[in-house]
Parts: structure tokens; sequence; C-alpha cells
């Protein structure tokens, strides 16, 4: 191989956008033995408690019928680096030769991980519309404690991704609310980070935001209303699937800015655990939008955030850190938030202006005020 033949191949780009299978419909779980015994003998199940109680028996009836050896590991709480330890050394105790997460976000999350560093098939079967966890190429990594530690790039999409409309419509209607707050912010983010990119993939991500948006502001009460419906269906498809597929087009460059920055600081907060990440990431827009009016004077940021706050009280998301639960939050408490999402490489830092923790602290705790 010649010098300019490794260095293209060292230049080159891996993209990861989108599972290998994605099959869904209304009680499609019970009908997929065939196509799950294809992935191997032994699967080990990851789930929280609610998600397994919920699809633990239809599973049961397919490896039987597959005759295939599982193993239901612990409802997992965190997808931290300790889990994970035991995790792997579950699946190498059982010798298991494929993964089956079933869950929310940090389920997810935490199965899609194992699976890349146990080189084994992954597939996911989401049990509440509250994430897109279930479609990208990224875990978020947490604490024991639930505070946010960093993200980490995965090699592919999972294999297979099974949305099972059935499944979905028992989780709390809050899950889908979060959901909703979740994926607006791929707008919201990406058209700062990403809305002058010259690049074609990521000009479709920003683009492909921006339908997002629309369809969910246009979609989301109705769906809210009678859930199982038309309208929820789609809204549903848009949080789990759509918003995948924005991260996979638009790679890193399209993900987060100070939205989800705002997130992961109050993940530092023990009292915030009890909020969904969608709910937190819904008040992080609000605090970016916040920063662009009091920083940049801009103009939109305001007319939007008033918009925003409409949506939000017709949906149910945070408007403010009291609707978060945090009306008790010490002013030692909000300084801490505020100097970790202004950490040196928070996602904060990728709005176009400077930020410092005085002004972050000031549009927190003005998120509704109204012009
Ligand atoms: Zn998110």
């Amino acid at each position: 191989m010649t010098k300019t033949e490794i260095k293209t191949l060292t230049n080159s780009i891996t993209l990861s956008i989108s599972p290998a299978e994605i099959i869904k419909g209304e009680g499609i779980l019970e009908k997929l033995d065939q196509k799950i015994a294809t992935f191997g003998d032994r699967p080990v199940i990851i789930g929280g408690d609610r998600s397994l109680k919920t699809v633990q028996s239809s599973l049961k009836k397919i490896f039987e019928q597959n005759q295939q050896i599982s193993k239901v590991c612990t409802p997992l709480q965190e997808c931290s680096e300790s889990v994970l330890e035991s995790l792997k050394t579950d699946v190498n105790t059982h010798k298991g030769d494929f993964i089956i997460g079933i869950g929310g976000g940090k389920v997810l999350d935490a199965s899609k991980l194992l699976a890349h560093q146990c080189q084994l098939p992954i597939l996911t079967i989401p049990t509440s519309a509250a994430t897109c966890a279930a479609w990208t190429a990224l875990s978020n990594i947490y604490t024991n404690e639930g505070a946010y530690q960093y993200d980490i790039g995965l090699t592919h999409c999972p294999n297979l991704l099974i949305l099972d409309y059935a499944i979905i419509a028992t989780a709390p209607k809050r899950t889908l609310v979060a959901g909703i707050g979740d994926a607006i912010a791929k707008w919201y983010e990406a058209s700062v980070s990403s809305g002058d990119s010259t690049a074609t993939l990521t000009i479709a991500a920003v683009q492909q935001a921006r339908v997002l948006r629309d369809l969910l502001l246009q979609k989301s009460v109705k769906a809210l209303e009678n859930i199982g419906g038309e309208d929820w269906r789609e809204v549903v498809d848009a949080t789990v699937l759509l918003a995948g597929v924005i991260g996979g087009l638009g790679g890193a460059n399209c993900r987060t800015v100070a939205a989800h920055a705002v997130h992961n600081g109050l993940t530092h907060i023990r009292a915030s655990h009890h909020a969904l990440h969608g709910e937190k990431v819904a008040y992080g827009i609000l605090v970016q939008l916040r920063l662009e009016e009091m920083i940049q004077d801009n103009q939109l940021a305001i007319s939007t955030r008033q918009q925003l706050l409409q949506f939000y009280d017709q949906i149910g998301l945070p408007k403010s850190l009291e609707d978060l639960g945090l009306q008790n939050l010490t002013l030692e408490e909000l300084r801490h938030c505020a100097n970790i999402t202004c950490l040196p490489q928070s996602d904060l830092h990728r709005l176009p202006f400077k930020v410092n923790v005085e002004e972050l602290m000031a549009a927190m705790v003005s998120t509704n005020n109204i012009i």
C-alpha cells in the first residue's frame, strides 16, 4: 500500500446511520420468534424493572419455541462503568451469543455498549417513546448515583430494532411527553451547531430536524389525547425513529449544544433525578434560547421561547426549575450545576458566543419570563 492510500484510509469517516433492520407494528414481538432465532442460541436479556415485567412472558415463549437458553440480568438501575463490568461477567458466565436490550434510554445504552464491548449482535426493544436510544450508535455513561459522565460512539447502530406499539402504549404518558422534549431539541441544537454547514449530510440532518419539530408541534396534543391512535403512532415514530435518523445522518456535530449540556449539569444534582432525560432537555432548550436572548439580543429566540412556553403548557413539559421539582434548589447547588455545564469539554461551548457561569445561572432562573 502506498503512503497516499494509507492517508486516504485514515481520513475515512465511518457512518452509523441506522439499525440494520427495523420491524414495527402492533403486537409484533410475539410473532418474531423465527427472526430472533437467527441471532444465536444463548441470549442475554437486559431490562429495567417495568420493562422486564411487560415483555418477559412473550420472550419466554419465544425462547422455549426456539430452544434458546436465556439469561435475564438483574434489572438495570444505571448505565455506569461498574454496572457494565458486572453485565460483562454475566455475558461471559452464560456464554451469551447475542444481547437483547428492553427498556428506556439507560437500559438501551447499557445493552448497546455491552454488545459493542463483547462484539455481539444487539437487538433493541424500546418500552417507551422517551428517547431515540433504541436507534443510535451512541451510549451515555453515568455514575452509579446518576450523574452524567461522558458519551461513547459505537461502531454500529443495533442489528435489529423492534418497535412494538402495543408495548409502547403501556408506558406512562409522561414518557412520551419527555420523548417529545428530547426530540424537538434536535432542531434547536442542530440549527445552532450546524445551521451554516455546507456538508450535504449535515444539511439533510438539519432539515430533518426541522421536519421533526413541525411534526411534533402539530401532532403532539392530539397524540397525547388518544394513546394508541394514528397521531400517537406518528409521534412515537418521530421520537423513537426520526430523532435517531437525525443523530445518524448528522453525526457528532449535529447532536447536542446547550440544551443537553444543561441536562448533563442537572444530573449532578440529586434532586433532579426524578425528572426524565427529555424533561431536563426540554427545560435546557429554554435555557439555550434565554442565553441567545440575553447575550446576543436575538429577537427570534424571544419569539421562539414564547411559542415553546405555550407548547410546553399544552403537553406538560417543564418550563422552569420549579416545574422540574427544583424549587428548593440552593444558590450553591445552582452554581454547582452551572459550573459543570460550563466545563471546557461541555457542549455548551458549541454556542456561537461565550457563556460564563453567572450568565448561565441568570438564564436558568428566567426560562419562563413572559415578554
Ligand atoms: Zn437526549
